[in-house]
């Protein structure tokens, strides 16, 4: 141990258990990838105003979680909360949207920071991987986003996750809800932080997970009774596309979700193993981001799942993910010119794609085997002075501990013969 631990919300990822997150951010990207979305990276911080404005001023994630702060140049820059703002960004700065092929289809994989009470399933530094379609307004591709989510996680062998959806209207049918929201709500007792919300953002008080609140919300006006018919038939549309494709969803009345941007397609995923911490991912279309940061019109749509709840779903199911070995080889010298020797094989190995490890530090035979044993390898390559003097190195099978000399000069031949 150090003087130093990893701060307050965060964690390590370590090896052995570090490769079961490339493997869900791999799971969760494959369909991505297979589906016409190309790979997008962005800086790890922004403009703060980029997030007050892309985010929303009102929410949680703007007014507490960020991690904002002033550079010695004066620029106010905030660590990136979540990634659709900073990829939308980045879309216009780049022009993606005039190369005349819409949508734009990106994915992207990456940390996130958020200043939150830390628990499990809630972190500091957690880990996303992401979709946005830019540009396109078609209930085809709210689906799209959908049953790929849905074939990620299937993909990984979930299956005890649910998938909760809503439409949040437009800027048609939505301002006069929000009205008949605010009205309602004026007239229950709430308290003084849940007031100030019916003003700034009062959907979000539908979302209220305090059971006095919910209570009181009984008889509340839905969003579903105020949906125009231009909304109402989009949304048909997707559930629609949904189950055409055998996804299974739950139709949520009361899903708002944190960010402000969201217009009509709203989704979360929810895993019931998990406890309080239950959504690993969610997404929706925002079809007035674009405007909000200052670019045109611009119909998108997209998700972020979390790859931390995404590994707690696959421990609370039980699935331990079939990662292989990385090592397939390990070579063992047994004195300096077999190491020398038994270095260059190493190398030929490696380079005809072989993954292979070496027995560093001069350790005796024992040690090295043990260490051959640990790397997960299936092979083991052995030679002392008496092989080499022969021209040859012994081939070990780690799991039946047969043992046969080949040749020292057809090494990668033989291993891969050996392999398989
Ligand atoms: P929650 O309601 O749990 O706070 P959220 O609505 O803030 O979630 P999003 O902004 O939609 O979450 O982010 C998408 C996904 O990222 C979440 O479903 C979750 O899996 C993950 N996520 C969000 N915040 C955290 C966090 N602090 N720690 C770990 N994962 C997180
Ligand atoms: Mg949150």
């Amino acid at each position: 141990m150090s003087t130093f631990q990893a701060p307050k919300g965060t964690y390590d990822l370590i090896p052995p258990n570090s490769a079961t997150y490339l493997a869900v951010r791999e799971a969760i990207a494959a369909p991505l990838k297979n589906s016409g979305y190309g790979y997008i990276e962005t800086p790890g911080f922004e403009n703060v105003e980029l997030f007050a404005r892309g985010v929303g001023e009102s929410t949680d994630i703007v007014t507490k979680e960020m991690y904002a702060f002033e550079t010695k140049g004066g620029d106010r820059l905030a660590l990136r909360p979540e990634g659709t703002a900073s990829v939308l960004r980045a879309a216009l700065e780049a022009n993606l949207h005039k190369a005349g092929n819409l949508p734009v289809k990106l994915w992207y994989s990456g940390s996130y920071y958020r200043y939150e009470r830390p628990q499990k399933g809630r972190y500091r530094h957690f880990s996303q991987v992401g979709a946005e379609a830019i540009g396109a307004e078609d209930p085809a591709l709210d689906a799209e986003l959908i049953i790929l989510a849905h074939q990620a996680y299937r993909s990984l062998g979930l299956s005890d996750f649910r998938i909760l959806l809503n439409s949040l209207g437009d800027k048609e049918c939505r301002p006069v809800y929000r009205a008949a929201l605010q009205d309602f709500l004026r007239g229950l007792e709430l308290d003084e932080d849940t007031r100030r919300r019916i003003d700034i953002n009062p959907l979000r008080v539908l979302d209220d997970k305090r059971e006095a609140v919910q209570e009181r919300l009984i008889g509340a006006p839905m969003l579903r009774d105020y949906l125009c018919e231009a909304c109402k038939a989009y949304h048909e549309q997707v559930r629609e596309l949904l189950t055409a494709a055998g996804v299974a969803f739950e139709d949520d009345a009361k899903l708002v979700r944190g960010l402000d941007y969201y217009t009509r397609t709203t989704f979360e995923f929810v895993h019931d193993g998990l406890g309080s911490q239950s959504a690993v991912g969610g997404g929706g279309r925002y079809d007035g981001l674009s405007e909000m940061i200052g670019g045109p019109a611009l119909p998108s749509v997209g998700w972020a799942l979390g790859v931390d709840r995404t590994v707690l779903a696959l421990e609370a199911e039980g699935i331990t993910l079939d990662i292989p070995s990385a090592t397939a080889v390990y070579a063992v010298p047994l004195g300096e010119e077999a190491r020398r020797v038994l270095f260059r094989s190493v190398t030929e190995l490696r380079r005809a794609g072989v993954a292979t490890d070496f027995a560093y530090g001069g350790k005796g035979l024992k040690n090295a085997m043990k260490s051959a044993n640990r790397s997960g390898a299936r092979l083991a390559l052995v030679a002392g002075e008496r092989d080499l003097a022969e021209g040859v190195v012994q081939l070990k099978d780690l799991a039946s501990g047969e043992q046969t000399p080949i040749a020292l000069d057809a090494v990668v031949d033989e291993v891969r013969r050996a392999l398989g």
